[in-house]
């Protein structure tokens, strides 16, 4: 692996720009893949929040749907974050007629889980292994209904109605949350994620 990584952000559609900025500050070379050839040049990707319905047409449309399933397959790491959750989710809920996922991680997930009323919201919630909480901003948010047992959980819901409901999990170097770390000035997450991929 080159060092710097170099970490695409899947760029068809969702908050790219984002992601591109907090991996840039933490010194990653970080790069839009829209096409096969960018994908080629990954040692690790991000999925995006945005919309996983037309992730998933558009990742179809431009015939990079299959070459990301087998990166993915064969051990990309990837760190998914809401939409891009649901990509990488081995089995979905609530998604529309045909709506297909990249997999990977061996999860069920549900979409736009937490219900209309509380359509978006924010909150502190702790993180695995992290001293202070990370102020997590949850937006039509999809939850983990079930795991599998090599799936760790790195966070939860701390409280009310959802209390306990998993918004963060990791499967070897793959990795995913509800919420959205790179909305909001904190890296940690993504430095984590980046550990991970210079350790993978
Ligand atoms: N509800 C969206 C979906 O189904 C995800 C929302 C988001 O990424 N903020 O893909």
């Amino acid at each position: 692996m080159s060092t710097p990584p170099s970490i695409g952000v899947f760029a068809l559609q969702g908050d790219v720009r984002e992601h591109l900025r907090v991996l840039t500050d933490l010194g990653v070379d970080a790069f839009t893949v829209r096409r096969p050839e960018e994908l080629a040049r990954c040692d690790a990707l991000v999925l995006p929040g945005g919309e996983s319905t037309t992730m998933y047409k558009l990742a179809r449309s431009f015939d990079l749907f299959e070459p990301l399933a087998s990166r993915i397959k064969a051990g990309m790491p990837t760190f998914g974050t809401c939409a891009g959750m649901i990509m990488l989710a081995d089995r979905l809920e609530d998604g529309i007629a045909g709506q297909e996922t990249l997999g990977g991680l061996d999860i069920t997930v549900r979409r736009n889980a937490f219900g209309r009323q509380v359509d978006s919201f924010e909150g502190d919630i702790a993180f695995d292994g992290f001293e202070s909480p990370v102020h997590a901003i949850f937006i039509r948010a999809p939850w983990v209904e079930s795991a599998g047992s090599e799936v760790e959980t790195l966070a939860t819901i701390p409280s009310g109605e959802a209390a306990g409901r998993v918004v963060a999990v990791r499967q070897g170097n793959l990795m995913a949350t509800s919420f959205h770390p790179e909305v909001g000035g904190d890296n940690r997450i993504h430095r984590y994620f980046v550990e991970l991929v210079q350790k993978s």
